[in-house]
């Protein structure tokens, strides 16, 4: 018999049972007018940068394509370029705005690769620091979020800006 580990933090089952309200909370947000409510930091021309409100770490981004697709190659070609280039413009702000020593960067396509919204993919980028909590570790009701939303939004918006 294979030893399991399950995961469990409050955010997360908050999360999973907060998805069952909206039909999908990325077009909710990408059809929303309000990007600070939704934390919605850039919209390019494919897709958009929002901040992850479950957060596994301070300054943890995902990058979603505007269209409402499963598996990349659902995509326009396009919009998976445009996307790659996001990637390296974010690897930028993460590093100028938190001096982080490492990014985790990563999609789950499909809920048996750990989506959370399998619906509608999309590509997470996580700052790390040494010896900061592993990055599927984490520790059962300990949040490591010492950051309110509302700065971290505000900080990455203006590096945002700036590497553009
Ligand atoms: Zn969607």
């Amino acid at each position: 018999m294979s030893k399991r580990t399950y995961l469990y933090s409050p955010w997360r089952m908050e999360y999973i049972l907060g998805e069952k309200k909206a039909a999908c909370v990325f077009c909710h947000a990408r059809d929303s007018a309000n990007d600070e409510e939704n934390l919605v930091l850039h919209r390019a021309e494919h897709s958009y940068i929002i901040m992850n409100r479950y957060p596994y770490n301070n300054g943890h981004l995902l990058i979603v394509p505007y269209a409402h697709q499963m598996n990349i190659n659902d995509l326009k070609p396009e919009a998976f370029t445009e996307m790659s280039n996001l990637v390296r413009i974010l690897e930028r702000v993460l590093k100028a705005a938190y001096n982080c020593d490492g990014i985790n960067i990563g999609m789950n396509l499909g809920s048996a690769a750990g989506a959370g919204i399998e619906a509608h993919l999309h590509l997470h980028m996580v700052p790390r620091w040494r010896g900061d909590s592993n990055f599927m570790g984490v520790v059962a009701g300990e949040r490591v979020i010492p950051e309110a939303f509302e700065t971290t939004y505000k900080k990455l918006q203006k590096e945002l800006l700036r590497q553009l």
